[in-house]
C-alpha cells in the first residue's frame, strides 16, 4: 500500500522523537512492502519563525491532502522563548489547536498502557500495577462545556458565572461510532462514562450511545457513573479496555489514567474526524529542557505512528509488529534517560530508535 504522511515535526525534542517514528515506519514499511511518502510541514514556533504565524493556509492544505498527519510537539520555553511575548492567538498553541479545528479532529484517543518492564513507575500499589493494564480513553473534543455559552454578570446584585454543557445527539453519535469502530479493533469493551443520574446532557448521551452499540453486537457496552470511573481507574484499571466520555470529563480522566502509567514519554495520542484521518503525536509537550540532546525518550512518538497503522491505515499486523517491537527493546533492557532504571542500559533518542527498528 501507498500512503501519503503529512509530518509536522516542531519545536524542542519534535524533530529528534518524530525522526526515530519515521525511522521505525521506514522498517515497517521494507518488512511489508509498503509505501510511505513524507511531506514536512511547519506548525508551532518553527513557523513563527519562518512565516510569522503558527499555522499557514498551506500547512492546513498539505495536511487535508494527507492519508494522516505525524508531529512531534510544538512550542518552546513559556517563560524565556520570545515566542510567548506575542499575543495568544500568534503563540504556537494557537497553531495546534487551529490545525485541530480546521481538519475537523472531534476524538481524542489515548492509549494508557501499563508495560511490566515499568510497573515500577506505576504509583499504584503493586498488587493492582503487576496485573497489568491496557486501556484506550476516547474523549470528545469539540463540544461540552469547554465550547458552551458562557457568562458572568450580576443576577440580582450577586456576581454570577454561567457555564453551558450541551450536546446534540449527532455529536454524541459520531463519538459513540469512533469508540465502538476502535473497540471492534481491540478486546471489544467499551465503558461508556457520564452523570447520568444528574445531567440531561448525560441522560442523552447515555440512550444515544446504547442506540449505537445496537450496530455493535460483538461489542460488550456498559455505562458507569464519571465519580465510579475515577475510582476505578486506580482500584482496577485492568477492567476497562475502551473508555468513551464527553470532553470535561475526558480531560480529567485523562490525565488520571495517563499518571497511572508512571511515564509521560510512553504516551502516544492521536485526534481523528469521521473518516479513517487523524493526527498522531505524542501526549508530552516540545520538552526544551532537553531538546537538541538527543536525550528524549522517542516510544510515544513511534507508538503514535502505531496507532497511525492501525487506525488510518488499517494495518494491524504492521502495528502489532511495531508495539511489539517496543516491548522486547524494552524487555532487553534499553532505556533512556527518563525511564532509566537500575541495572538497565541507557540509550540516547536515535539509539533507542535503532533498537526499536532492529526488532521490526
Ligand atoms: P513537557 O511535556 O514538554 O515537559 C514536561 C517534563 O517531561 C520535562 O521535564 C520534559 O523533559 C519531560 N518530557 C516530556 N516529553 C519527554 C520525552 N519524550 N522524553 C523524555 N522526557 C520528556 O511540558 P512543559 O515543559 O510543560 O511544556 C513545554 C512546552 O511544550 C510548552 O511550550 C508547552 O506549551 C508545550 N506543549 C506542547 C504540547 C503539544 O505539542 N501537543 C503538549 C503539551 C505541552
Amino acid at each position: 500500500m501507498e500512503k501519503n504522511i503529512a509530518v509536522i515535526k516542531g519545536d524542542g525534542i519534535g524533530p529528534e522523537i518524530v525522526t526515530e517514528a519515521m525511522k521505525v515506519l521506514d522498517k515497517v514499511a521494507v518488512k511489508f512492502g509498503h509505501k510511505f511518502n513524507y511531506e514536512q510541514l511547519l506548525m508551532g514556533g518553527c513557523s513563527i519563525d519562518a512565516n510569522g504565524v503558527p499555522l499557514t493556509d498551506e500547512t492546513i492544505e498539505r495536511c487535508k491532502a494527507s492519508d494522516a498527519v505525524l508531529m512531534g510537539s510544538i512550542g518552546g520555553n513559556t517563560t524565556t522563548s520570545p515566542w510567548y511575548k506575542l499575543p495568544a492567538d500568534k503563540r504556537p498553541e494557537a497553531g495546534l489547536l487551529g490545525l485541530r479545528k480546521a481538519l475537523g479532529l472531534f476524538a481524542n484517543l489515548r492509549p494508557c498502557v501499563l508495560y511490566k518492564q515499568l510497573s515500577e513507575a506505576c504509583p499504584l500499589k503493586k498488587e493492582i500495577a503487576d496485573k497489568g493494564f491496557d486501556m484506550l480513553i476516547m474523549r470528545e473534543l469539540t463540544g461540552g462545556l469547554y465550547f458552551g455559552e458562557r457568562k458572568t454578570e450580576p443576577v440580582n446584585g450577586v456576581m454570577t458565572a454561567i457555564d453551558t454543557l450541551k450536546y446534540d445527539e449527532n455529536e454524541i453519535r459520531r463519538i459513540a461510532k469512533k469508540a465502538f469502530d476502535v473497540a471492534m479493533q481491540r478486546r471489544k469493551k467499551v465503558t461508556s462514562v457520564d452523570k447520568a443520574n444528574v445531567l440531561d446532557s448525560s441522560r442523552l448521551w447515555r440512550k444515544v450511545v446504547d442506540e449505537v452499540s445496537k450496530e455493535y453486537p460483538e461489542v460488550t457496552l456498559e455505562h458507569m457513573l464519571v465519580d465510579n470511573s475515577a475510582m476505578q481507574l486506580v482500584k482496577d484499571p485492568a477492567q476497562f479496555d475502551v473508555m468513551v466520555t464527553e470532553n470535561m470529563f475526558g480531560d480529567i480522566l485523562s490525565d488520571e489514567a495517563s499518571m497511572i502509567t508512571g511515564s509521560i514519554g510512553m504516551l502516544a495520542s492521536a485526534s481523528m474526524n469521521e473518516t479513517s484521518f487523524g493526527l498522531y503525536e505524542p501526549s508530552g509537550g516540545s520538552a526544551p529542557d532537553i531538546a537538541g540532546q538527543n536525550k528524549a525518550n522517542p516510544i510515544a512518538t513511534i507508538l503514535s505512528a502505531a496507532m497511525m497503522l492501525r487506525y488510518s491505515f488499517k494495518m494491524d499486523k504492521e502495528a502489532d509488529a511495531v508495539e511489539n517491537a517496543v516491548n522486547r527493546t524494552l524487555e532487553d533492557g534499553y532505556r533512556t534517560g527518563d525511564i532509566m532504571s537500575e541495572g538497565m542500559t541507557l540509550v540516547s533518542c536515535s539509539e533507542m530508535g535503532d533498537k526499536i527498528a532492529e526488532r521490526i
